[in-house]
């Protein structure tokens, strides 16, 4: 899916950028035929040979004659087009002074390529996408090329049968996997455990994934989910912002809710949270939710309801091992 309200703003940008460039190529023109005058005989010329070929191809004469015709008017246009070089060398002026005047010269700022969209239409999709996430600044340095396994214990605990580092490697792959597999299956992700065990970074790591495949994904915290919620329904002010907003926590590819805890929850939030999931699970939207709860507060805080439809459709991923944060805080590599 596409934002078609991002999609129409890039495209009254190249509108902008097309009306620049054809004024700067008005102006150069002039420049240059003021510099030779003979290249403004030479480019009305040239344009009278293209037009005479069109109308030979449309006459009746034999096949024999109109052969002729083509070929005399081909070579003069090759003439010419010679002399123009020359004109051009001569005088030092560069050949594509009067073309090179686009913010991007293979699609000339109209963003299609043969009904393709440009690189820059692309790249300019992923930057608005980038934007609308929340979370750009961040995204520089977590993501998966800046993951750290060194912050991980490998001794194993009793508990788990496994080391943190053994675990975190499985999650790491998981969530890589994830984003590769993305536009085909559409799993939902459950990431729990203490704070500062990776969790948030993950969520990083696949936003950013997903973004420089022009995949929009929106960042959320819960509380500042249920503050949007609260504020659609209270408060009146900036009405087509929250709309927005809300409209994007049903509706864009990727929605990731972080930390979501014990704070602002009430029948509304839980409510809304709820529906948020549903709809999401039946539309085959993908969620990702990081909660520092325990399986257990996650099934005392939140309704059974919540709580039986990401039990039953999500991949649960439990994080565990030290706090890798106060281990961060000693050393100077990134985590
Ligand atoms: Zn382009």
């Amino acid at each position: 899916m596409e934002n078609s309200r991002i999609i129409k703003n890039i495209l009254k940008e190249y509108d902008k950028a097309q009306q620049i460039a054809y004024k700067k190529k008005q102006e150069r023109k002039e420049e240059v035929y003021e510099a030779i005058p003979r290249l403004r005989e030479i480019d009305n010329e040239l344009a009278n040979v293209s037009l005479e070929i069109t109308k030979s191809l449309l006459n009746k004469n034999n096949d024999y004659e109109r052969k002729k015709l083509i070929n005399s008017l081909k070579n003069k246009n090759y003439n010419l087009q010679n002399e123009k070089k020359h004109l051009y060398e001569n005088s030092g002026i560069p050949e594509d002074y009067i073309e090179n005047i686009y913010n991007c010269n293979k699609c000339k700022d109209t963003g299609y390529i043969n009904n393709e969209k440009c690189d820059c239409f692309k790249q300019k999709i992923i930057n608005e996408y980038y934007d609308l996430s929340g979370i750009k600044e961040v995204l520089q340095e977590e993501n998966f090329d800046h993951f750290n396994f060194e912050y991980f214990s490998e001794e194993r605990d009793n508990e788990n049968k496994i080391s943190p580092k053994e675990n975190i490697k499985y999650i790491y792959k998981f969530c890589k996997q994830f984003t590769k597999e993305f536009q085909n299956k559409n799993r939902s992700i459950l990431f729990y455990g203490h704070s500062g065990r990776g969790k948030t970074f993950l969520c990083n790591c696949i936003a950013k994934e997903l973004l420089d495949q022009s995949i929009p994904v929106l960042y959320t915290t819960a509380s500042n989910l249920f503050q949007t919620v609260e504020n659609f329904r209270f408060n009146r002010d900036k009405f087509e912002d929250l709309c927005e907003k809300i409209e994007m926590f049903y509706s864009i590819n990727l929605l990731i809710i972080d930390d979501l805890g014990t704070e602002g929850i009430n029948s509304i939030s839980q409510a809304e949270l709820f529906n948020i999931i549903n709809l999401r699970l039946i539309k085959k939207l993908p969620t990702i939710i990081s909660t520092n709860l325990s399986l257990e507060d996650l099934q005392n805080t939140y309704s059974n309801r919540i709580l039986s439809r990401i039990a039953g459709e999500y991949t649960i991923l439990y994080f565990f091992g030290n706090d890798i944060r106060a281990k961060k805080k000693y050393t100077k590599t990134l985590f």
